[in-house]
């Protein structure tokens, strides 16, 4: 029996993800205030990395911050005054319930519905956990 040949199979059968080290930077919103509006620059830049729905982060938002608002262009507009601090929570709080997988920490997911209930399903280790559905 090769002893070490059988490790040599057994390290080339994990899968490729596994392997890599995927080093995953939470996105922040860079925004500023004009008027009686806030507006969020960077907006779909941020769904993008985060590879979500930019209407479902957006209707998060608006209900987390109790407005209303509405795109423009790659930009997000918000009825009301918002430090950048408070919007950046928020979005911390988004990326983790609703991008991060619960078992592995690991961003590559995706929302799928299912029987009336929402889940983040992992691509990196399969997981499947239900996540809070935003009324
Ligand atoms: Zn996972």
């Amino acid at each position: 029996m090769d002893y070490k040949k059988l490790l040599d199979g057994a390290y080339q059968e994990l899968p490729e993800k596994a392997k890599e080290k995927t080093r995953f930077k939470m996105p922040s919103f860079e925004s500023f205030i004009q008027g009686k509006e806030t507006i969020i620059k960077n907006f779909a830049n941020v769904a993008n990395d985060l590879r979500r729905d930019p209407n479902h982060l957006m209707k998060f938002l608006f209900k987390e911050l109790a407005t209303v608002g509405s795109f423009n262009g790659s930009r997000l507009i918000l009825k009301g005054r918002f430090r950048d601090i408070e919007l950046n929570k928020r979005l911390d709080y988004y990326t983790k319930t609703y991008v991060l997988c619960p078992a592995c920490g690991k961003p590559d997911t995706q929302l799928v519905h299912q029987g009336g209930v929402l889940f983040i399903r992992c691509e990196a280790c399969g997981a499947r956990s239900p996540v809070p559905v935003m009324k």
